[in-house]
Protein backbone atom coordinates (compact mmCIF):
# COMPACT_ATOMS: atom_id res chain seq x y z
CA UNK A 1 0.00 0.00 0.00
CA UNK A 2 1.42 3.59 -0.71
CA UNK A 3 0.62 6.70 1.65
CA UNK A 4 -1.95 7.69 -0.22
CA UNK A 5 -3.90 4.23 -0.48
CA UNK A 6 -3.79 4.00 3.82
CA UNK A 7 -7.27 4.26 4.58
CA UNK A 8 -8.13 6.84 6.95
CA UNK A 9 -10.28 7.18 10.47
CA UNK A 10 -10.66 10.94 11.05
CA UNK A 11 -11.99 11.89 14.69
CA UNK A 12 -13.78 15.02 15.09
CA UNK A 13 -14.86 14.63 11.25
CA UNK A 14 -17.64 17.54 11.53
CA UNK A 15 -15.31 19.83 12.77
CA UNK A 16 -12.55 22.73 11.38
CA UNK A 17 -9.63 19.98 11.32
CA UNK A 18 -12.13 17.44 9.84
CA UNK A 19 -13.04 19.89 6.99
CA UNK A 20 -9.25 19.99 6.29
CA UNK A 21 -8.92 16.11 6.03
CA UNK A 22 -11.68 15.50 4.27
CA UNK A 23 -11.06 18.28 1.38
CA UNK A 24 -7.76 16.38 1.01
CA UNK A 25 -9.35 13.12 0.94
CA UNK A 26 -11.83 14.49 -2.03
CA UNK A 27 -8.92 16.19 -3.79
CA UNK A 28 -6.44 12.76 -3.71
CA UNK A 29 -9.64 10.16 -3.37
CA UNK A 30 -7.90 8.85 -0.04
CA UNK A 31 -10.15 5.58 1.21
CA UNK A 32 -12.10 7.16 4.73
CA UNK A 33 -12.47 3.76 6.75
CA UNK A 34 -14.22 5.48 10.45
CA UNK A 35 -15.43 8.82 10.63
CA UNK A 36 -16.75 10.93 14.58
CA UNK A 37 -18.44 13.89 15.00
CA UNK A 38 -20.41 15.31 18.44
CA UNK A 39 -22.51 18.15 17.14
CA UNK A 40 -23.90 18.59 13.95
CA UNK A 41 -24.77 15.12 13.44
CA UNK A 42 -26.36 16.02 9.78
CA UNK A 43 -23.83 17.13 8.53
CA UNK A 44 -21.91 13.49 9.77
CA UNK A 45 -24.54 12.00 7.90
CA UNK A 46 -23.82 13.82 4.42
CA UNK A 47 -20.29 12.98 4.99
CA UNK A 48 -20.92 9.15 5.87
CA UNK A 49 -23.05 9.29 2.63
CA UNK A 50 -19.93 10.55 0.62
CA UNK A 51 -17.13 8.73 2.03
CA UNK A 52 -19.05 5.47 2.78
CA UNK A 53 -16.97 4.18 5.94
CA UNK A 54 -17.06 1.08 7.69
CA UNK A 55 -17.41 2.76 11.40
CA UNK A 56 -18.82 6.26 12.66
CA UNK A 57 -19.06 7.45 16.31
CA UNK A 58 -21.55 9.60 17.38
CA UNK A 59 -22.79 10.63 21.20
CA UNK A 60 -23.75 7.69 23.16
CA UNK A 61 -27.63 9.11 23.31
CA UNK A 62 -27.21 9.17 19.41
CA UNK A 63 -26.70 5.41 18.42
CA UNK A 64 -29.91 4.27 18.02
CA UNK A 65 -31.28 7.03 16.01
CA UNK A 66 -28.19 7.52 13.58
CA UNK A 67 -27.89 3.63 12.71
CA UNK A 68 -31.65 3.61 11.54
CA UNK A 69 -31.01 6.84 9.88
CA UNK A 70 -27.91 5.34 7.83
CA UNK A 71 -29.75 2.17 7.49
CA UNK A 72 -32.91 4.20 6.01
CA UNK A 73 -30.41 5.29 3.68
CA UNK A 74 -29.35 1.77 2.71
CA UNK A 75 -25.80 2.18 4.16
CA UNK A 76 -24.63 0.00 6.36
CA UNK A 77 -22.09 1.71 8.53
CA UNK A 78 -21.14 0.07 12.43
CA UNK A 79 -22.26 3.06 14.93
CA UNK A 80 -20.46 3.08 18.04
CA UNK A 81 -20.99 5.92 21.27
CA UNK A 82 -19.64 8.09 23.42
CA UNK A 83 -15.90 7.99 24.36
CA UNK A 84 -15.86 4.13 24.76
CA UNK A 85 -17.02 3.93 20.62
CA UNK A 86 -13.93 6.87 19.99
CA UNK A 87 -11.64 4.63 21.84
CA UNK A 88 -12.45 1.67 19.67
CA UNK A 89 -12.51 3.55 16.53
CA UNK A 90 -8.80 4.80 17.15
CA UNK A 91 -7.31 1.96 17.84
CA UNK A 92 -9.34 -0.23 15.18
CA UNK A 93 -6.69 -1.38 12.91
CA UNK A 94 -8.88 -1.34 9.93
CA UNK A 95 -7.78 2.47 9.55
CA UNK A 96 -3.71 2.91 8.72
CA UNK A 97 -3.72 6.09 9.82
CA UNK A 98 -5.62 8.11 12.42
CA UNK A 99 -6.39 11.72 12.95
CA UNK A 100 -7.07 13.04 16.07
CA UNK A 101 -8.73 16.63 15.59
CA UNK A 102 -11.26 16.26 18.21
CA UNK A 103 -11.33 19.75 20.26
CA UNK A 104 -10.06 20.00 24.10
CA UNK A 105 -9.81 16.98 26.34
CA UNK A 106 -12.49 15.37 25.27
CA UNK A 107 -9.51 13.85 22.47
CA UNK A 108 -7.44 12.65 25.03
CA UNK A 109 -8.92 8.83 25.77
CA UNK A 110 -9.10 8.37 21.78
CA UNK A 111 -5.51 9.81 21.07
CA UNK A 112 -4.20 7.28 24.16
CA UNK A 113 -6.22 4.36 22.76
CA UNK A 114 -4.59 5.00 19.29
CA UNK A 115 -1.09 5.18 20.60
CA UNK A 116 -1.79 2.03 22.78
CA UNK A 117 -2.57 0.40 18.99
CA UNK A 118 0.53 1.16 18.00
CA UNK A 119 -1.59 3.55 15.02
CA UNK A 120 0.03 6.41 13.04
CA UNK A 121 -1.71 9.25 14.53
CA UNK A 122 -1.89 12.69 12.52
CA UNK A 123 -2.45 14.96 16.15
CA UNK A 124 -4.27 18.17 16.00
CA UNK A 125 -5.45 17.28 19.57
CA UNK A 126 -3.05 19.25 21.41
CA UNK A 127 -4.59 19.64 24.43
CA UNK A 128 -4.23 15.64 24.98
CA UNK A 129 -0.38 16.36 24.86
CA UNK A 130 -1.08 19.07 27.46
CA UNK A 131 -2.71 17.30 29.49
CA UNK A 132 -0.67 13.91 29.11
CA UNK A 133 2.23 14.48 27.36
CA UNK A 134 4.67 12.25 29.32
CA UNK A 135 2.19 9.29 28.96
CA UNK A 136 0.83 9.63 25.72
CA UNK A 137 5.01 9.76 24.24
CA UNK A 138 6.15 6.99 26.60
CA UNK A 139 2.83 4.63 25.46
CA UNK A 140 3.61 5.66 21.78
CA UNK A 141 7.78 4.17 22.47
CA UNK A 142 6.04 1.63 23.80
CA UNK A 143 3.74 0.65 21.18
CA UNK A 144 5.52 1.45 18.27
CA UNK A 145 3.03 4.12 17.06
CA UNK A 146 4.10 7.61 15.12
CA UNK A 147 2.70 10.45 16.28
CA UNK A 148 3.04 13.42 13.37
CA UNK A 149 1.92 16.56 14.26
CA UNK A 150 -0.55 18.69 12.25
CA UNK A 151 -1.07 21.58 14.23
CA UNK A 152 0.84 24.15 11.65
CA UNK A 153 4.24 24.43 13.86
CA UNK A 154 4.46 22.12 15.07
CA UNK A 155 4.46 20.16 11.46
CA UNK A 156 7.09 23.22 10.82
CA UNK A 157 9.29 22.10 13.25
CA UNK A 158 8.95 18.41 12.01
CA UNK A 159 10.19 19.35 8.84
CA UNK A 160 12.80 21.39 10.00
CA UNK A 161 14.48 19.12 11.72
CA UNK A 162 16.62 15.79 10.87
CA UNK A 163 15.48 12.51 9.85
CA UNK A 164 17.23 10.72 13.10
CA UNK A 165 14.77 13.44 15.07
CA UNK A 166 11.33 12.15 12.83
CA UNK A 167 12.07 9.24 14.03
CA UNK A 168 12.34 9.58 17.35
CA UNK A 169 12.31 12.21 19.28
CA UNK A 170 15.00 11.11 21.63
CA UNK A 171 17.91 11.81 19.28
CA UNK A 172 17.37 15.92 19.72
CA UNK A 173 19.94 16.14 22.31
CA UNK A 174 22.59 13.84 20.43
CA UNK A 175 24.90 16.49 20.04
CA UNK A 176 26.01 15.60 16.71
CA UNK A 177 22.78 16.55 15.67
CA UNK A 178 23.72 20.24 16.56
CA UNK A 179 19.77 21.74 17.27
CA UNK A 180 20.20 24.49 19.73
CA UNK A 181 16.00 25.33 20.24
CA UNK A 182 13.35 25.60 18.59
CA UNK A 183 11.19 28.87 17.37
CA UNK A 184 7.49 28.78 17.92
CA UNK A 185 5.44 31.38 15.93
CA UNK A 186 2.36 33.08 16.59
CA UNK A 187 0.14 35.32 14.74
CA UNK A 188 -0.71 37.48 18.17
CA UNK A 189 -4.57 36.85 17.22
CA UNK A 190 -6.91 39.69 16.88
CA UNK A 191 -5.85 42.05 19.79
CA UNK A 192 -2.39 42.17 18.86
CA UNK A 193 -2.56 45.93 18.23
CA UNK A 194 -5.05 46.47 20.67
CA UNK A 195 -5.14 48.22 23.80
CA UNK A 196 -5.88 45.33 26.90
CA UNK A 197 -8.88 47.30 27.47
CA UNK A 198 -10.27 46.34 24.18
CA UNK A 199 -9.68 43.04 24.97
CA UNK A 200 -11.41 43.44 28.52
CA UNK A 201 -14.97 44.17 26.21
CA UNK A 202 -14.32 42.28 23.32
CA UNK A 203 -17.57 40.57 22.18
CA UNK A 204 -17.95 36.77 21.61
CA UNK A 205 -18.42 37.65 17.94
CA UNK A 206 -15.07 39.50 18.05
CA UNK A 207 -12.88 36.85 20.13
CA UNK A 208 -14.29 33.91 17.23
CA UNK A 209 -12.74 35.65 14.56
CA UNK A 210 -8.82 35.25 13.61
CA UNK A 211 -7.17 37.28 10.99
CA UNK A 212 -5.33 34.93 9.55
CA UNK A 213 -6.69 31.31 10.54
CA UNK A 214 -10.00 29.97 10.08
CA UNK A 215 -10.88 27.61 12.97
CA UNK A 216 -13.01 26.28 15.61
CA UNK A 217 -14.33 28.22 17.97
CA UNK A 218 -12.09 27.11 21.19
CA UNK A 219 -9.10 27.46 19.39
CA UNK A 220 -9.72 30.51 17.94
CA UNK A 221 -10.47 32.18 21.32
CA UNK A 222 -7.26 30.82 22.74
CA UNK A 223 -5.03 32.42 19.75
CA UNK A 224 -6.62 35.36 20.84
CA UNK A 225 -5.84 35.40 24.10
CA UNK A 226 -2.63 33.67 23.24
CA UNK A 227 -2.85 30.60 25.65
CA UNK A 228 -2.94 28.33 22.43
CA UNK A 229 0.28 29.52 21.99
CA UNK A 230 0.76 28.37 25.72
CA UNK A 231 -0.72 24.96 25.03
CA UNK A 232 1.49 24.91 21.87
CA UNK A 233 4.48 25.14 24.10
CA UNK A 234 3.74 22.46 26.37
CA UNK A 235 2.63 20.57 23.14
CA UNK A 236 6.35 20.78 21.74
CA UNK A 237 8.28 19.96 24.81
CA UNK A 238 6.52 16.61 24.65
CA UNK A 239 7.02 16.46 20.93
CA UNK A 240 10.35 17.75 20.65
CA UNK A 241 11.41 16.04 23.78
CA UNK A 242 12.86 19.66 25.18
CA UNK A 243 12.56 22.01 28.04
CA UNK A 244 10.83 25.12 27.52
CA UNK A 245 13.59 26.84 28.07
CA UNK A 246 14.91 25.70 24.42
CA UNK A 247 11.51 27.18 22.74
CA UNK A 248 11.14 30.71 22.31
CA UNK A 249 7.96 31.95 20.65
CA UNK A 250 7.87 34.95 18.45
CA UNK A 251 5.34 36.60 17.14
CA UNK A 252 4.57 36.68 13.48
CA UNK A 253 1.71 38.77 12.28
CA UNK A 254 2.17 37.50 8.43
CA UNK A 255 1.66 33.83 9.42
CA UNK A 256 3.61 32.63 6.83
CA UNK A 257 6.59 31.44 8.78
CA UNK A 258 4.85 28.18 10.32
CA UNK A 259 8.20 27.93 13.20
CA UNK A 260 11.82 27.07 12.91
CA UNK A 261 14.62 24.77 14.03
CA UNK A 262 17.55 26.62 15.26
CA UNK A 263 21.48 24.65 15.02
CA UNK A 264 24.49 25.77 16.76
CA UNK A 265 26.39 26.93 13.40
CA UNK A 266 23.51 29.72 13.42
CA UNK A 267 21.74 28.26 10.77
CA UNK A 268 17.77 28.82 11.22
CA UNK A 269 15.63 26.41 9.35
CA UNK A 270 11.90 27.46 8.75
CA UNK A 271 9.04 25.89 6.64
CA UNK A 272 7.02 28.91 4.97
CA UNK A 273 3.47 28.81 3.18
CA UNK A 274 0.35 30.30 3.03
CA UNK A 275 -1.79 30.00 6.41
CA UNK A 276 -3.80 26.75 5.16
CA UNK A 277 -4.23 23.54 7.33
CA UNK A 278 -4.22 21.36 4.63
CA UNK A 279 -0.35 22.01 4.03
CA UNK A 280 0.52 20.20 7.63
CA UNK A 281 -2.26 17.56 7.09
CA UNK A 282 -0.97 17.16 3.83
CA UNK A 283 2.08 17.01 4.98
CA UNK A 284 1.52 13.79 7.61
CA UNK A 285 -0.90 12.18 5.56
CA UNK A 286 1.89 11.54 2.61
CA UNK A 287 4.68 11.68 4.69
CA UNK A 288 7.70 10.63 4.06
CA UNK A 289 6.29 11.26 0.14
CA UNK A 290 4.68 14.67 -0.44
CA UNK A 291 0.98 15.08 -1.63
CA UNK A 292 -0.91 17.84 -3.37
CA UNK A 293 -3.15 19.68 -0.75
CA UNK A 294 -5.30 21.97 -2.30
CA UNK A 295 -3.82 24.85 -0.36
CA UNK A 296 -2.56 27.61 -3.02
CA UNK A 297 0.99 28.31 -3.33
CA UNK A 298 3.05 31.06 -1.50
CA UNK A 299 3.34 34.13 -3.63
CA UNK A 300 6.94 35.44 -2.84
CA UNK A 301 6.58 38.77 -4.51
CA UNK A 302 3.40 39.35 -2.78
CA UNK A 303 4.95 39.39 0.53
CA UNK A 304 6.39 43.09 1.84
CA UNK A 305 7.23 42.20 5.06
CA UNK A 306 8.06 39.43 7.70
CA UNK A 307 7.56 40.60 11.26
CA UNK A 308 8.83 39.27 14.43
CA UNK A 309 7.42 40.96 17.22
CA UNK A 310 8.26 39.65 21.38
CA UNK A 311 4.74 39.08 23.05
CA UNK A 312 3.69 41.22 25.46
CA UNK A 313 3.84 39.30 28.61
CA UNK A 314 1.57 41.50 30.67
CA UNK A 315 -0.90 41.53 27.55
CA UNK A 316 -0.80 37.76 27.27
CA UNK A 317 0.39 36.55 30.39
CA UNK A 318 -1.43 33.06 29.39
CA UNK A 319 2.20 32.44 28.13
CA UNK A 320 4.06 32.76 31.67
CA UNK A 321 1.30 30.38 32.80
CA UNK A 322 2.12 28.11 30.34
CA UNK A 323 5.96 28.11 31.10
CA UNK A 324 5.17 28.11 34.68
CA UNK A 325 2.56 24.88 34.53
CA UNK A 326 5.45 23.11 32.47
CA UNK A 327 8.39 23.77 34.90
CA UNK A 328 5.67 22.91 37.75
CA UNK A 329 4.91 19.58 36.70
CA UNK A 330 1.82 17.23 34.88
CA UNK A 331 -0.47 18.25 37.23
CA UNK A 332 -0.18 21.93 36.85
CA UNK A 333 -0.07 21.62 32.88
CA UNK A 334 -3.38 19.14 33.98
CA UNK A 335 -4.82 22.11 36.04
CA UNK A 336 -4.14 24.73 32.92
CA UNK A 337 -5.88 22.84 30.10
CA UNK A 338 -8.54 22.09 32.62
CA UNK A 339 -9.37 25.69 33.70
CA UNK A 340 -8.93 27.34 30.39
CA UNK A 341 -11.65 25.03 28.89
CA UNK A 342 -13.91 25.87 31.31
CA UNK A 343 -13.46 29.47 31.04
CA UNK A 344 -13.42 29.20 27.42
CA UNK A 345 -16.64 27.99 27.45
CA UNK A 346 -17.84 30.66 29.95
CA UNK A 347 -16.99 33.37 27.93
CA UNK A 348 -18.29 31.71 24.79
CA UNK A 349 -21.67 31.56 26.92
CA UNK A 350 -21.18 35.03 27.33
CA UNK A 351 -20.73 34.65 30.74
CA UNK A 352 -17.06 36.61 31.45
CA UNK A 353 -14.92 38.84 29.98
CA UNK A 354 -12.11 37.51 27.41
CA UNK A 355 -9.50 38.80 29.86
CA UNK A 356 -11.43 36.99 32.76
CA UNK A 357 -10.24 33.30 31.04
CA UNK A 358 -6.17 33.91 31.52
CA UNK A 359 -7.10 35.16 35.20
CA UNK A 360 -9.03 32.62 35.94
CA UNK A 361 -6.52 30.09 35.05
CA UNK A 362 -4.04 32.27 37.08
CA UNK A 363 -6.62 31.68 40.31
CA UNK A 364 -6.55 28.00 39.89
CA UNK A 365 -2.68 27.99 39.42
CA UNK A 366 -2.37 29.12 42.50
CA UNK A 367 -4.86 27.44 44.38
CA UNK A 368 -3.62 25.97 47.84
CA UNK A 369 -6.11 23.02 47.80
CA UNK A 370 -5.17 21.69 44.23
CA UNK A 371 -1.82 23.03 44.05
CA UNK A 372 -0.52 19.92 45.94
CA UNK A 373 -1.04 18.52 42.69
CA UNK A 374 0.59 20.04 40.63
CA UNK A 375 4.28 19.09 40.86
CA UNK A 376 3.50 15.43 40.61
CA UNK A 377 3.65 13.43 37.06
CA UNK A 378 0.61 11.25 36.03
CA UNK A 379 0.97 7.75 34.12
CA UNK A 380 -2.73 6.59 34.86
CA UNK A 381 -5.47 7.38 32.49
CA UNK A 382 -7.94 8.07 35.37
CA UNK A 383 -5.64 9.82 37.81
CA UNK A 384 -5.50 12.49 34.85
CA UNK A 385 -9.32 12.58 34.32
CA UNK A 386 -10.03 13.26 38.06
CA UNK A 387 -7.39 15.74 38.75
CA UNK A 388 -9.34 17.17 35.47
CA UNK A 389 -12.75 16.95 37.39
CA UNK A 390 -11.39 18.33 40.27
CA UNK A 391 -9.92 21.74 38.55
CA UNK A 392 -13.16 22.09 36.37
CA UNK A 393 -15.24 21.86 39.58
CA UNK A 394 -12.97 24.64 41.12
CA UNK A 395 -12.63 26.81 38.20
CA UNK A 396 -16.48 26.40 38.27
CA UNK A 397 -16.05 28.14 41.74
CA UNK A 398 -14.06 30.89 40.66
CA UNK A 399 -16.11 31.61 38.06
CA UNK A 400 -19.19 32.10 40.22
CA UNK A 401 -17.24 34.65 42.24
CA UNK A 402 -17.12 36.79 38.92
CA UNK A 403 -20.47 36.64 37.56
CA UNK A 404 -22.60 36.57 40.84
P1 LIG B 1 -13.85 22.28 15.96
O1 LIG B 1 -14.60 22.83 17.08
O2 LIG B 1 -14.00 22.90 14.61
O3 LIG B 1 -14.17 20.71 15.80
C1 LIG B 1 -14.09 19.86 16.91
C2 LIG B 1 -14.50 18.44 16.56
O4 LIG B 1 -14.51 17.71 17.80
C3 LIG B 1 -15.91 18.32 15.97
O5 LIG B 1 -15.95 17.28 15.05
C4 LIG B 1 -16.77 17.98 17.19
O6 LIG B 1 -17.93 17.26 16.84
C5 LIG B 1 -15.80 17.12 18.00
N1 LIG B 1 -16.13 17.16 19.43
C6 LIG B 1 -16.36 18.27 20.18
N2 LIG B 1 -16.64 17.91 21.46
C7 LIG B 1 -16.58 16.57 21.49
C8 LIG B 1 -16.80 15.60 22.52
N3 LIG B 1 -17.13 15.97 23.77
N4 LIG B 1 -16.66 14.30 22.21
C9 LIG B 1 -16.34 13.91 20.96
N5 LIG B 1 -16.13 14.77 19.93
C10 LIG B 1 -16.24 16.08 20.21
O7 LIG B 1 -12.30 22.28 16.40
P2 LIG B 1 -11.01 22.38 15.47
O8 LIG B 1 -10.69 23.80 15.24
O9 LIG B 1 -11.13 21.46 14.30
O10 LIG B 1 -9.89 21.83 16.45
C11 LIG B 1 -9.73 20.46 16.72
C12 LIG B 1 -8.39 20.24 17.41
O11 LIG B 1 -7.36 20.56 16.49
C13 LIG B 1 -8.18 21.14 18.64
O12 LIG B 1 -7.46 20.43 19.59
C14 LIG B 1 -7.34 22.29 18.09
O13 LIG B 1 -6.53 22.88 19.06
C15 LIG B 1 -6.50 21.55 17.04
N6 LIG B 1 -6.04 22.42 15.96
C16 LIG B 1 -6.96 22.99 15.13
C17 LIG B 1 -6.52 23.81 14.09
C18 LIG B 1 -7.51 24.40 13.13
O14 LIG B 1 -7.10 24.98 12.13
N7 LIG B 1 -8.80 24.29 13.33
C19 LIG B 1 -5.16 24.07 13.93
C20 LIG B 1 -4.26 23.46 14.80
C21 LIG B 1 -4.70 22.63 15.81
MG1 LIG C 1 -1.04 25.90 15.85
Amino acid sequence: MTALTVPLTVLGATGSIGDSTLDIARLAGLPVYALSGFGRLDKLFDLCVEFRPSRVGVPSGKVDEFAKRLKSANLAIDVVGGQDGLAELASDKGAGKVVAGIVGSAGLGSTLSAVRAGQTVLLANKESLVMAGELVMNTARTHNAVILPIDSEHNAIFQCLPKAVQDDNTAIHRTELGIKKLWLTASGGGFLHKSYDDMKNATVAQAVKHPNWNMGSKITVDSNTMMNKGLELIEACHLFNLSESQIDIAIHPQSIIHSMAEYVDGSILAQLGTPDMRTPIAHALAYPDRMESGAKSLNLFDISALEFIRPDKDKFKSLTLARHAIQTGGGACIALNASNEVSVSAFLDGRIRLTDIADTVERVLNDDELGAEFGRHFDELDEILALDKRVRDRTDVYLRKLTD
